[in-house]
């Protein structure tokens, strides 16, 4: 590893803690009796307390680190339809119907997004700038114009195919093949969106406790008893916002998702003429690589932020970030000697059928598995399961009753992450 690849003042975390800062929410006890205890403070669990807290439910979000110290102030802010299987796959495996509704409801939690930061006067540099989905070789630049051009009747959605001899308008890289713009998707600051969310949690009348892991939940008459770091609390409702952190606390939900590392690193700022070439129309950007690239600049449009999955379980950011570096080269050559001021990684939750889910198991409300798609998605569904706990009529989604599945000897530690990986870099080089 080049210790000059950092710069001098280099931070081992999230750029975006440089503004936001972790919020010290520290207490020395909690209620003995809430109505809804929310275990996971990100956007999943705070949307879900929003929603109960402001129907007059007490309500506690309990966090085993600083509130949302998660994916929900690491990601890279990148907000899309995230279903992944398209509709084909998923009418094969559901049902025309259902496919159509799973669908909709990715599309519909893009636009409830904007609305929500929009209703909620939410200051947090969310634009609707578009991603451009770039094509890493010819046979992917073919199938994305084919996706555009041959779009589901009833779910098409605005999308621009951009050939090789126009990529620069989008992106100053020569690195694809073309690619296609979706004029809809946008980005935002995850910290500063996660700190105004909380805000609103709060103001509603919610408590929110960082640094309280939550190590037991046992079943009290019709509701629970809640066993944490800091005592014992008795709740009628009890929800699992846990997503890519879900541990030993709930055995069942973690044989379902699997916690794979995803990694950022930001560039020291560039010139705003470099910038202006590298990202002319600051889109957010990702690939067609299985093993993907997602990047972006930064709100102020000084530096690239730029993400992958270049490890399977590292966690040392000293380690991941030269990986990275070398991919941002690969796009950027003219980047190869500019440093790197932040590098940090985080886990998103998987799941076997690429889909995210939301239900109920031994009573208690989960939503998860949005496969590293969860800024809008999380938060949809977080606000929808807070309705589901309310017994609201519109907590219904696409996804109720889909069937979680696991596999044998799955239990939680993805021992199949590192073949599956070298075997997905491997087809990535591949010209199919
Ligand atoms: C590097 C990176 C880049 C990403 N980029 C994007 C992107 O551009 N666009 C996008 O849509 N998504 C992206 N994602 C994914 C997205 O950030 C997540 O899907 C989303 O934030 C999940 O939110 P959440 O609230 O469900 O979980 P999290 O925000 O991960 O919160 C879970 C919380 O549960 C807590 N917890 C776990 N166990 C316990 C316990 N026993 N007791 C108490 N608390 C507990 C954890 O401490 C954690 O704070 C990215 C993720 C990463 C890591």
């Amino acid at each position: 590893m080049s210790a000059s690849l950092f710069t001098p003042d280099h931070r081992l975390a999230p750029y975006w803690w440089d503004r936001v800062p972790r919020p010290a929410l520290f207490a020395t006890g909690l209620s003995a009796r809430v109505d809804v205890l929310v275990v996971g403070s990100g956007y999943t669990g705070l949307q879900a307390a929003l929603q109960t807290a402001r129907a007059g439910r007490d309500t506690l979000v309990l966090d085993a680190e600083d509130a949302g110290w998660g994916c929900s102030t690491r990601n890279g802010g990148q907000i899309s339809t995230s279903v992944k299987p398209g509709y084909a796959a998923l009418a094969r495996r559901h049902g025309a119907g259902r496919a159509r509704e799973i669908v909709q409801e990715g599309q519909r939690s893009l636009s409830w997004f904007g609305e929500f930061v929009a209703a909620e006067a939410i200051e947090c540099d969310f634009r609707v700038v578009g991603r451009f989905h770039a094509a890493h070789n010819a046979v992917q630049f073919g199938r994305l114009v084919q996706a555009a051009e041959q779009q589901p009747p009833g779910l098409a959605v605005e999308v621009r195919v951009v050939t090789r001899a126009e990529q620069r308008m989008e992106l100053g890289s020569d690195a694809y093949w073309g690619g296609v713009v979706y004029p809809r998707h946008a980005s935002v600051d995850p910290a500063r969106y996660h700190q105004e969310l909380l805000a609103r949690v709060q103001a509603a009348g919610a408590r929110v406790v960082g640094r309280c892991p939550v190590t037991r939940v046992e079943r009290d008459g019709a509701g629970f008893r809640v066993t944490s770091a800091l005592g014992t609390v008795r709740a009628r409702d009890v929800v699992i916002a846990t997503n890519g952190y879900t541990g030993a606390l709930t055995p069942w939900l973690r044989r379902r998702v699997i916690p794979i590392g995803s990694y950022i690193i930001a560039t020291e700022p560039l010139q705003p003429e470099l910038m202006r070439r590298l990202m002319p129309k600051n889109r957010i950007v990702s690939d067609t690589r299985k093993v993907v690239f997602y990047y972006r600049a930064s709100p102020d449009q000084r530096r690239i932020l730029f993400g992958g999955r270049v490890s399977v379980s590292e966690t040392d950011p000293r380690v991941s970030g030269p990986l990275l570096h070398a991919d941002l080269v690969k796009v950027f050559p003219e980047l190869a000697h500019t440093r790197i001021s932040h590098s940090w990684c985080g886990f998103v939750a998987y799941t076997f059928d690429e889909l995210m889910h939301i239900g109920r198991h031994d009573g208690m409300h989960y939503a998860t598995g949005y496969c590293g798609s969860g800024v809008g998605m999380g938060s949809y569904l977080g606000m929808r399961l807070g309705q589901q706990v309310l017994g609201l009529p519109e907590g219904r989604t696409a996804f109720d009753g889909l069937g979680f599945r696991t596999r044998p000897f799955y239990f939680g530690r993805p021992w199949f992450l590192a073949p599956s990986i070298r075997y997905f870099r491997w087809r990535d080089r591949q010209a199919f």
